[in-house]
């Protein structure tokens, strides 16, 4: 290559919309560019510059305590405008379509657009819209990729790898996009997948996805080293997948019994909000030699920072 020619970026992606189709190489930038990130956020002076003079809009349809407050510092840390527009008080309220909000939004020239909605493909759709880099922050029951790649920052941090670990994703698999943004990055990764839930829960041909179904926790749960609860999603439920909550969580909850199958040092993950007495025991969620649950929301600014960063590299090099 001639010295004016110049090397393509790492990650070659203008939005992040998912992790399928993402590279190892890409989501190991990522999960590398997110360590120093979580040093920098332990000094007292959290603050750099480097996304300075730039905006980003946290445009959240659905509900979100963790993922909508973590954007928000992880682009105040970088030094970056963020505004959050509140859906409930906007004029989406009016009827107005997601296109015009996009349009709308575009007009104002932010460089950086964190959007969560309701509906599977809908931050795909918002992102042809607009000029800058998209964030996919959740988009109903298809990807949540920050939550994925702070799932393996945490693992990573933990078990030194992400390869050839055993991970059983357990419960209301079939709504979550968090399960399936992990099925994703944990294949590409060279982990083993497992999914373990009742089998209303559990999306029809998910074999294909590259895991392995148990219906039973005791059988799934057999030598994991990483264990991911998943909250019912009832608000995605229309009608009864399941008879009562405490059949729910005498059959599927993770209380110490059936965290006893796993492997000894295995590290329990819920990407919250969680449901005590639901789908995890409050003494197991609680049990910091076991669960890893608050450094998930700790490696999620990180994450996140990492993202708005690589995402806004090319445009701020070229000025
Ligand atoms: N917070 C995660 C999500 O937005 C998981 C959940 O809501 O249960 O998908």
């Amino acid at each position: 290559m001639s010295s004016k020619e110049v090397s393509p970026p790492l990650f070659n992606h203008d939005h992040l919309l998912g992790i399928e189709g993402l590279k190892e190489t890409e989501i190991t930038q990522i999960l590398d560019l997110a360590d120093q990130y979580v040093e920098q956020n332990r000094q007292t002076n959290k603050k750099k510059d480097l996304l300075s003079g730039l905006t980003q809009i946290n445009l959240f349809f659905e509900n979100s305590t963790r993922t909508r407050m973590s954007f928000e510092l992880a682009g105040k840390r970088l030094g970056a405008d963020v505004i959050n527009m509140s859906t409930s008080s906007s004029s989406i309220k009016k009827g107005e379509t997601l296109i015009d909000t996009a349009s709308t939004l575009n007009a104002m020239r932010p460089d950086l657009l964190v959007v969560r909605h309701g509906s599977s493909g809908a931050v795909k759709l918002l992102s042809r819209k607009v000029d800058c880099a998209v964030l996919n922050a959740g988009d109903g029951k298809h990807e949540h990729p920050t939550q994925a790649l702070l799932d393996a920052l945490t693992i990573r941090r933990r078990k030194g790898r992400l390869a050839r670990l055993t991970v059983a994703i357990c419960g209301d698999v079939l709504h979550s996009r968090v399960a399936r943004s992990n099925i994703h990055l944990l294949n590409i990764m060279g982990a083993r997948v497992r999914v373990i839930g009742p089998p209303t829960l559990i999306p029809s041909g998910v074999e294909k996805m590259g895991v392995e179904v148990f219906y039973d926790m005791e059988e799934g749960l057999k030598d994991c080293d990483i264990i991911m609860m998943l909250r019912l999603q009832t608000e995605r439920m229309h009608g009864g997948y399941f008879p009562t909550v405490s059949e729910y969580f005498s059959l599927y909850g993770l209380d110490y019994d059936k965290l006893s199958h796993a492997k000894e040092d295995a590290l329990i993950l819920h990407p919250g909000p969680m449901n005590r007495g639901v789908e995890i025991d409050a003494a197991v969620a609680d049990d910091l030699t076991r669960s890893a649950i608050q450094e998930q929301v700790e490696m999620g600014v990180a994450v996140r920072m990492a993202c708005l960063d690589i995402l806004t590299q090319t445009k701020r090099e070229n000025g």
